[in-house]
């Protein structure tokens, strides 16, 4: 890209590093930042460098947060003996918009994967084990489905249930509008085993 100067290059390079971006939409990015007013171009570095200097992990259940507890872990009207696991901090934004869950969270920041060398210590687990120690009553594991979410669920349960505390894992099976005929069979053996009293 020798055509461009080698700022332009540079702002292509940064922003192609950026998950989902190939090296097409990174350059129409470029572009529309450069044409863009100085000040909104300001306002969006700000705002990133901002939220990178002052956006930590909540003390209590590691989610991102601008604030040493979140405000799901400060609120007395949640229940605090039922703790949700899930892999990051989108996951438990996906269930906080659903407005039907009040317990709290721990977000482990990852999933076991032996294929990638990612062991328990490498997420936020032995966190996990110390909170276990307070009044708790029920885990909710709600890593995804994936080989690496099954995996980190069954040695959390196996972690877990010595110790007298309620682990249930999350349902999954038959999405909402899907066909049955389409579903492969692992799902539909999962959506059977979950089944539920009607
Ligand atoms: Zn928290």
């Amino acid at each position: 890209m020798e055509y461009y100067s080698s700022h332009i290059n540079r702002l292509i390079e940064q922003l192609s590093s950026l998950p989902g971006i190939g090296a097409k939409s990174a350059q129409r990015l470029a572009f529309h930042i450069l044409n863009m007013p100085a000040d909104q171009v300001e306002k969006l570095t700000s705002s990133i460098s901002d939220a990178r200097k002052n956006v930590r992990y909540c003390k209590n259940c590691y989610t991102l947060t601008d604030r040493e507890i979140c405000p799901i872990c400060s609120n007395e009207e949640r229940d605090h003996t039922t703790i949700m696991v899930v892999e990051n901090t989108r996951d438990l934004a996906a269930y906080e918009k659903t407005g039907k869950y009040n317990g709290v969270y721990h977000v482990l920041h990852g999933a076991i994967s032996p294929m990638l060398g990612i062991g328990p210590d490498d997420i936020r687990l032995k966190e996990l084990i110390a909170r276990l120690a307070g009044d708790v009553k029920e885990v909710i594991i709600a890593t995804n489905s994936s080989l690496e979410g099954e995996t980190t669920a069954m040695y959390l349960s196996r972690l877990i249930k010595p110790t007298g505390i309620r682990v249930t894992r999350i349902a999954s099976g038959v999405p909402v509008g899907g066909d049955l005929e389409y579903i492969d069979e692992v799902t539909l053996l999962r959506a059977l085993e979950g089944r539920v009293s009607l």
